[in-house]
């Protein structure tokens, strides 16, 4: 947990009296994974790619991948998928695996502490099998080493006993794909990106194919949901599978004392206000971060360490959760010498932005 305002501009923000309670665990629309939606996502998660919405042209580029190894016999290139948090990276490779009808292993980057992991994992992997690794760029070096080969020639070499003792064995591995993911391209090492054949980035998903995942989730949990509730819950939630089945699963609440336990376009509105996530979907972290650049950096420039220690938050957290939506929406704008606040996003805070033009701008020539 992290302990904001301690110190430094910490301190400044918090001493400015805007409310420092920087809820961090509880976020609604955090994108991150937590424990409690696994019992809504499993049952809720694709198994095909028809069944997989929006993703238009990564699944176009995957559908044509998976038939011509189908056809050939072979097993599919290496796939590297990357984008924000909760965008339905770890389904796509259940997806792919099913599509091939091979298995799927799924394990992340930090919990391949050794060769030895890694090694334990690859041979045990039947022919054509999928191994998906989530938070690929989190592999450390040595793993990463043992990785390469097994990628490139489906063999590794394993040296057991030291000195005198030492052997090394050359291990034969079935031809299996590896399906990495990351939330940051720019992280992972060239010589592992190169040795991926497909590279597939996912983007935010739009409110309309939003709409159509919250529909077709409460299909499948059993809630009755009209089409303007859908749409009131896509367009809160930031651009995000994972936030919107988070949200359906909070709104089927207050439907449930309000409209007869079906979700309609008052019950979602409802619900998502007293939660406290406005109509564009941000909460009161992204209303205080904000806040926070306009009132103690004039909108920005702002670096990115020096935003992170004032709101008491991780500069990765900053930069794979927040700000992608933020930017989408027209809200953040970065540039060489940091952050900005734009015009938007003062008027969406009811603000007045400094002069006519765009604040951004602005406060780069002011500074
Ligand atoms: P990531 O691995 O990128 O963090 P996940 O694959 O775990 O994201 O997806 C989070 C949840 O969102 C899953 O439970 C799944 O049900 C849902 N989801 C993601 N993408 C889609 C999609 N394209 N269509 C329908 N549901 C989706």
């Amino acid at each position: 947990m992290n302990e904001p305002y301690e110190s430094g501009e910490a301190g400044q923000f918090g001493g400015a009296g805007e409310g420092s309670e920087f809820d961090l665990e509880n976020r609604l629309v955090a994108p991150d994974y937590v424990p409690e939606d696994g019992e809504v996502e499993n049952p809720l998660r694709p198994k095909t790619l028809s069944e997989y919405i929006g993703q238009e042209k990564a699944k176009e580029n995957l559908a044509v991948f998976i038939e011509a190894a189908r056809q050939r016999k072979e097993s599919l290139d290496h796939v590297l998928l990357y984008g924000p948090p909760g965008l339905g990276k770890t389904t796509l490779a259940g997806v792919i695996a099913n599509e091939l009808g091979v298995n799927l292993r799924v394990t992340s980057g930090p919990a391949i502490e050794k060769p030895g992991d890694l090694a334990a994992l690859l041979t045990n992997l039947g022919p054509g099998d999928v191994l998906f690794i989530d938070e690929i760029h989190r592999l450390s070096r040595s793993v990463e080493e043992i990785l390469y080969p097994a990628m490139e020639d489906y063999a590794i070499d394993i040296i057991t006993g030291k000195g005198q003792m030492a052997a090394s064995y050359h291990l034969p591995l079935p031809h299996f794909t590896l399906v990495g993911a990351t939330t940051r391209a720019g992280q992972i090492s060239a010589p592992l990106r190169d040795r991926f054949g497909v590279v597939l980035r996912l983007e935010l998903y739009t409110p309309e194919e939003l709409a159509r995942i919250v529909t077709r989730s409460a299909k499948i949990l059993g809630i009755a949901i009209e089409q303007d509730g859908a749409l009131e819950i896509a367009s809160r939630s930031r651009g995000t599978p994972r936030i919107a089945n988070r949200m359906l699963k909070r709104v089927r609440d207050f439907a449930q004392l309000m409209t007869g336990g079906v979700i309609t376009y008052e019950s979602a509105k409802l619900g998502l206000d007293r939660l406290e996530i406005d109509e564009l979907g941000l909460d009161a972290n992204d209303r205080r971060m904000l806040t926070a650049m306009i009132r103690f950096y004039n909108g920005g420039p702002v670096g990115l360490e020096t935003l992170a220690a004032a709101i008491g938050e991780e500069a990765v957290t900053l930069e794979d959760v927040y700000e992608p939506y933020l930017m989408q929406i027209g809200f953040l704008s970065r540039t060489p010498r940091g952050r900005c606040v734009t015009k938007a996003a003062y008027e969406h805070l009811g603000l007045q932005a400094p002069g006519d033009g765009d604040a951004a701008q602005q406060s780069l020539f002011r500074s």
